[in-house]
C-alpha cells in the first residue's frame, strides 16, 4: 500500500490574525505552495479566462461565486505537479458543503488533510490591530501605529519610496466588525467539521509572530 506523505494544511483565521505571515512560514518550512482560492479567482479574472469571466459575472451581480466553480478551479490547481507534496490551502473551505466537497475530492485521490490550523484571536484585539494599520500605497509595506510605526510620521520607511501612508478604506471599525461577523458565520461550521475529524489545531494568535509560528510547528509535530 502506498503511503500518503503529502503535507496538506488548511489555514483558517480572521482578518488581522497574521494568516498571511504564517502561511508564508509554513510554505517555506514544508516547501509546499500557498494556494489561496481568492488569489486564484482574481488571477482568472485578470487573465480573462472563461472561468474568470463566469466568476466576474456573479461578483458583479453581488452574488457569491458558486461552490462548483471554485471546486473545478481547485481541482485543476491541486492536480498540478507542485501540489503533489502538499500545500497550504487558504480561503477554502468556507462552508460545510465546501468542506464535504474537498473531503470527497481528496478521498478519490487517496489523500488526506494533515491538519486544519485555526488562528484564534478575539474580535476586540482584531479591531485594535486593524484600526491602527497603515499601508504604503506605493510599495505595499504594512505598518502599525503602535506595534510597528513608521520612523517619520505618515511616511514610508523605504529609502526609495517615502510615500505618504494611507489607511485602507475597509480598515474602519464598522467595516471590520462587519467582516468579522461574516467570518464567524462562515467559519463556525467548517471548524466544527474538522474538529469532529480530530484534525483541528487551535492556535492562540494573540502572541508575537515567532511564538505563534513555534506553537503551530509543535501542534503539527505533536
Ligand atoms: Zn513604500
Amino acid at each position: 500500500m502506498a503511503t500518503d506523505e503529502g503535507v496538506r494544511l488548511l489555514l483558517i483565521g480572521p482578518p488581522g490574525s497574521g494568516k498571511g505571515t504564517q502561511a508564508k512560514q509554513l510554505t517555506e518550512r514544508y516547501r509546499v505552495p500557498h494556494i489561496s482560492t481568492g488569489d486564484m479567482l482574481r488571477e482568472q479574472i485578470r487573465k480573462g479566462t472563461s472561468l474568470g469571466e463566469e466568476a466576474k459575472g456573479y461578483i458583479n451581480d453581488g452574488n457569491l461565486v458558486p461552490d462548483e466553480l471554485i471546486l473545478s478551479m481547485l481541482r485543476v490547481r491541486l492536480s498540478q505537479s507542485d501540489s503533489q507534496g502538499g500545500y497550504v490551502l487558504d480561503g477554502f473551505p468556507r462552508s460545510h458543503a465546501q468542506a464535504e466537497a474537498l473531503d470527497a475530492l481528496l478521498e478519490r485521490q487517496g489523500q488526506n488533510i494533515k491538519a486544519a490550523i485555526l488562528l484564534v484571536l478575539d474580535d476586540e484585539t482584531i479591531v485594535k490591530r486593524l484600526c491602527n494599520r497603515r499601508v504604503c500605497p506605493e510599495c505595499g509595506r504594512v505598518y502599525h501605529l503602535i506595534n510597528h510605526p513608521p520612523k517619520t510620521e505618515d511616511r514610508c520607511d523605504e529609502y526609495h519610496c517615502r510615500a505618504t501612508l494611507i489607511q485602507r478604506p475597509d480598515d474602519n471599525e464598522t467595516a471590520i466588525r462587519n467582516r468579522l461577523r461574516i467570518y464567524h458565520e462562515q467559519t463556525q461550521p467548517v471548524v466544527a467539521f474538522y474538529k469532529e475529524k480530530g484534525l483541528l489545531k487551535a492556535i492562540d494568535a494573540s502572541r508575537e509572530i515567532l511564538r505563534v509560528q513555534i506553537d503551530i510547528e509543535r501542534a503539527l509535530e505533536g
